[in-house]
């Protein structure tokens, strides 16, 4: 086990080292030599300083992904399961640290046992189980199959919110296909990712196979999908970096997956269990301080019960207790002075657009808070469904009620909307559950519950502008692979 952090203290483990990314198993400071600073959300102290790469850097680590391709791609998938296995031990072994390496980046207090080793064993599992199909023939001479071969160099773009489970879910599966990777992590929370990059190396995953540029998006971002040696992306973002990292593939004529935003519906039918929905569903809204894709942030009420509803909504919120990460609090900060901006600007969008403001609506003051990007939980009633809180992801601990009065309307405002990441649906009543998952536009519903229920497996990925291809799925490792038909004629018979 590796010691804690302790929270005061500066960050000293040795799974991260000073300004170094990895390139060809080399830990290497930037081609340029520029740095980024990386700063704690709680209190804007700097926390790192990592290296400023850019198209040089995202170059280099093509080619050592290139070298490392022929014996990874040629490795039998069986030994390249069981060092995704030795790497799942290794990030067990690591949990703590890794835990607070995240919760320091994003600000965030302790949410539980981390789901990466459980991730990295369901991809380990599913890399020998990749097959193609046998097909019929017009002549016995000849054989007819597929098989699934992986891309070559493959590129990857995440976002700060959950670091380590955003790196594990796109190098894992695309490395378990064969594929080799260059990943750029958000430059505001970049130390899971580097740390985790570590425990692979130290698994053995050989030098190369992962290479890990940090950066800025417009510089070493924008550079991965646009590289000629990258030959498929995986990106999880907003729908605006999105399109423009879409666009970049689009002339190198390479697929993606995309992971966009969301606006999720929680639609509450009369006869739910108010008691059940109203805390679970200020839990998905305050969760890492709203900053969740799959965060419910709109809540669907039918009007019977609307009024219940709030007041419970408005009691489980304001039970929600705001600071620093290391504190035994709910909520941490956001996670840096533009994302307060915004939901701040929102959340004045919202008084000023007409919505009644229950709860909230401020940031939280006294000495805990210093400089931090706090902000209080937020509730707003009576929300028209087209006013813009509605209608764009706050990204925030912003939760918007609006009132309906039948099924038909409900799931014109649940679907009325540009996203479709996730709805939930909360009723005791299987017809309503039924009709209700049939009808609601998302990648992923819940029936009471907010956040997902833990399914094990589940694919996940959006419908509209939440973007397109799934990941985590048992196809996780699939999607990393093209598909080959091989039509083999045999010698004819001897004397034929
Ligand atoms: P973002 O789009 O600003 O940044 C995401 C990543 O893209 C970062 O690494 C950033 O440096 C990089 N980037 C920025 N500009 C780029 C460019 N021009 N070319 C290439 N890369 C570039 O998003 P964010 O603010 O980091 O994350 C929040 C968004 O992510 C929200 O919309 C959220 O819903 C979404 N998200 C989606 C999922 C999902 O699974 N659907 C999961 C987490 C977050």
């Amino acid at each position: 086990m590796t010691a804690v952090i302790d929270p005061q203290a500066e960050l000293d483990t040795p799974l991260l080292q000073d300004n170094v990314q990895l390139i060809g198993g080399e830990w290497v400071p930037a081609a340029s030599g520029e740095t980024i600073e990386v700063i704690n959300p709680a209190n804007r102290q700097l926390l790192a300083r990592i290296p400023r790469g850019t198209a040089d850097d995202v170059d280099a680590a093509v080619k050592a992904a290139e070298q490392a391709l022929p014996a990874w791609r040629d490795l039998n998938a069986t030994a390249r399961a069981s060092l995704l296995y030795r790497w799942a031990t290794l990030v067990e072994e690591n949990a703590e640290v890794l835990d607070q390496l995240e919760s320091r980046d994003v600000g965030r207090p302790h949410w539980g046992p981390s789901p990466v080793p459980g991730m990295l064993r369901f991809i380990a599992g599913q890399a020998d189980k990749v097959h193609g199909v046998s097909l019929p023939t017009y002549s016995p001479d000849v054989m007819g199959f597929t098989v699934r071969e992986p891309f070559g160099v493959v590129g990857a773009i995440i976002p700060w919110n959950a670091p380590g489970p955003m790196f594990t879910n796109e190098v894992a599966a695309s490395i378990a296909a064969g594929n080799t990777i260059v990943i750029k992590p958000a430059e505001d929370a970049p130390l899971a990712p580097l740390a985790l990059a570590k425990l692979a190396m130290d698994a053995g995953i050989p030098a190369g196979v992962v290479n890990v540029v940090t950066g800025y998006g417009s510089e070493a971002g924008a550079a991965i999908p646009s590289h000629p040696g990258i030959r498929r992306v995986g990106f999880t973002g907003s729908p605006a970096t999105g399109s423009i990292v879409m666009e970049a593939c689009a002339r190198n004529l390479i697929p993606l997956h995309l992971e966009l935003g969301g606006k999720s519906p929680q639609v509450v039918f009369p006869d739910a269990n108010l008691s059940a929905a109203a805390p679970a569903i200020a839990a998905g809204i305050t969760m890492n301080t709203g900053q969740i894709c799959a965060a419910g942030s709109r809540v669907v009420v039918h009007r019977s019960v609307h009024q219940e509803m709030v007041e419970r909504l408005a009691e489980a919120m304001q039970k929600v207790t705001v600071g620093p990460w290391h504190q035994q609090v709910n909520m941490g900060p956001l996670i840096n002075g533009r994302q307060h901006e915004r939901v701040m600007g929102y959340i004045e969008a919202g008084k000023s657009g007409g919505a009644d403001l229950v709860l909230g609506g401020g940031v939280p003051s006294g000495e805990a808070f210093g400089d931090g990007f706090f902000v209080n939980p937020t509730l707003f009633d009576n929300v028209k469904p087209d006013m813009k809180i509605a209608q764009e992801e706050i990204f925030g601990p912003v939760l918007s009620v609006i009132p309906v009065d039948n099924e038909e309307e409900a799931v014109a405002v649940a679907n009325g909307v540009d996203y479709g990441l996730v709805a939930s649906v909360w009723t005791e009543d299987v017809g309503t559950a039924v009709r209700m998952s049939r009808a609601l536009e998302a990648g992923q519903v819940g029936v009471n519950n907010a956040l997902g229920a833990g399914v094990i497996g589940g694919p996940f990925g959006g419908y509209k502008s939440s973007g397109f291809g799934r990941t985590m799925g048992a196809d996780a490792v699939q999607n990393w692979t093209q598909v080959k038909t091989i039509s083999m004629r045999g010698a004819t018979r001897p004397g034929n």
